[in-house]
């Protein structure tokens, strides 16, 4: 007991000698009964690190995202804590916990549990960029030391206020600076201070927006919305990489469609954004490719918000693929047998986007994988279909495949074919590719036969493969 008690006095920690005015005035304290967070959609492991920090003398508060989402009744996908305790103080709390990041660090701490081990990334009060920026210029050293803040500065320095509230379990009370709590309750998302201002400092935030109004239903309000198309341009010069992250965030939200809807409407998608361009861009919403995309992006909510899991390489490939027919036709006529038609295509698509978004390396070679393994659908003979099951990314293929189907892109039956294939004991399989080999030999038959009996007209293909594979 005695021990604790000095333990806490000697702890020093440096925001206690900030003296940094508090932006954001005093929070407004929200007990259980207004914000109705159920205790059961924490997780165990947020509780246990924000208890073992406040047994240690420290405040610590769940944070951001993970509040919001608690207050509108959804089960947070990660969770974020801050507190007062400085990284390295953190760290010798928890027996696996790492340092993070070199300027602003952060602690994840990690815990292994029954499923995918869980990180809970801990972040120090970090204050203002005005107040920190006193020693910007100096040794890292004392950027690190001006880096922490005040609660009250760590609220304002994030974007939404319904992103602002901090959530105590131990007296389920959440903390709230910046209105959140009444902008839940009328389903707006606002920004902290003054929205083109904190655009400037990070373009990324229009993006974000989008998102969050995507994601929660909210409607933007509108001094945050009013300055988005203006300064659009910004995203420019945001790096490339985390451009990236943030679209891949945006079409793995579970509402990629409505976020694609809300950055057209916003005026964002433009130049900045080429693969998304091409989406939008298209003219015509009846285009086969239109909806091809549509429907990916609709089957990929779907999953999401089924808890499946989505790759970005085949979410990727579904955004691409409607240049890559064109260029894969475009090759055909002029000529290309089909297979190298189709190889080429896929280099002069993949360097199509260099210029723009870069797509990471290690989803390229997934798009790769799954597009070449398109044309081997259709060769249902022999071996080869069950060469095919046997690739390591045959399920991302077989549902590239599906999607095809659905559309009316690639022919229905073959997706029958293979679902049916993939479902059956062996004799089962070999009665499948006697069908095949008769559908094939009727085909011919008729084929012969109409030939015969009039002059051959331009036959329509009627599968989606720019020129029917040989069998
Ligand atoms: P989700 O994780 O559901 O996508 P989130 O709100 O948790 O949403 P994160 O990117 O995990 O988003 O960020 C956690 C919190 O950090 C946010 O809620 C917000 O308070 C703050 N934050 C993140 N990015 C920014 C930013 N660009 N500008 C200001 N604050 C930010
Ligand atoms: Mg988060």
């Amino acid at each position: 007991m005695i021990t604790k008690f000095i333990k806490r006095i000697l702890r020093r920690d440096p925001m206690v000698k900030h003296t940094h005015a508090v932006h954001g005035g005093s929070p407004k304290r929200i007990p259980k009964k207004a914000h109705r967070i159920d205790p059961h959609l924490l997780s165990k492991n947020a509780v246990k690190v924000t208890q073992t920090l406040q047994h240690a003398g420290y405040e610590a508060f769940i944070v951001g995202g993970a509040v919001r989402d608690l207050a509108l009744g959804i089960a947070p996908k990660d969770f974020d804590v801050a507190t007062n305790a400085t990284p390295d103080q953190v760290q010798r709390l928890f027996r696996k916990a790492r340092l993070i990041g070199r300027r602003f660090q952060i602690v994840h701490v990690t815990f292994f549990g029954k499923g995918h081990p869980e990180i809970i990334e801990v972040s120090t009060f970090r204050a203002l960029l005005e107040n920190a920026g006193d020693h910007v210029a100096e040794s890292g050293r004392i950027l690190r030391d001006n880096v922490w803040g005040s609660q009250g500065e760590d609220a304002a320095r994030r974007d939404f206020t319904v992103n602002a509230m901090y959530y105590d379990p131990s007296t389920e009370t959440v903390l709230d600076y910046h209105g959140g709590m009444a902008d839940m309750q009328k389903k707006t998302l606002r920004m902290i201070g003054d929205p083109a201002k904190r655009y400037r400092e990070d373009p990324v935030r229009m993006l974000r927006a989008i998102r969050f109004a995507a994601k929660t239903g909210f409607t933007l309000d509108a001094d945050t919305r009013a300055p988005i198309s203006k300064l659009s341009t910004l995203l420019e010069d945001v790096p490339p990489a985390r451009l990236f992250d943030e679209i891949l965030k945006l079409l793995m939200s579970g509402h990629s469609w409505s976020a694609i809807q809300g950055l057209q409407e916003a005026g964002l998608h433009h130049g900045v954004l080429p693969l998304l361009d091409r989406i939008l861009d298209d003219g015509e919403e009846s285009s086969e490719g239109h909806q091809f995309v549509k429907l990916a992006l609709a089957n990929t909510d779907q999953r999401i918000q089924s808890g499946k899991s989505v790759s970005a390489g085949f979410l990727f490939a579904t955004l691409l693929w409607p240049d890559l027919l064109q260029n894969w036709k475009a090759n055909l006529a002029k000529g290309m047998a089909n297979i190298p038609a189709l190889q080429d295509a896929m280099d002069e698509t993949i360097a199509a986007q260099s210029s723009g978004m870069t797509i990471q390396r290690r989803f390229e070679s997934d798009m790769r994988e799954i597009w070449s393994m398109q044309p081997r659908f259709e060769k249902r003979v022999g071996r080869y279909p069950y060469r095919l099951i046997e690739s390591p990314r045959f399920r991302a293929g077989y549902d590239f495949m599906l999607l095809r189907c659905a559309t009316g892109e690639q022919n229905p039956a073959l997706g029958q074919w293979w679902t049916d294939f993939i479902a059956a004991d062996p004799s089962a399989q070999e009665a499948l590719l006697a069908s095949v080999k008769n559908e094939v030999g009727a085909a011919v038959k008729t084929a012969t036969k109409r030939r015969r009996r009039r002059k051959p007209k331009a036959t329509s293909a009627t599968t989606a493969s720019p020129e029917p594979t040989a069998g």
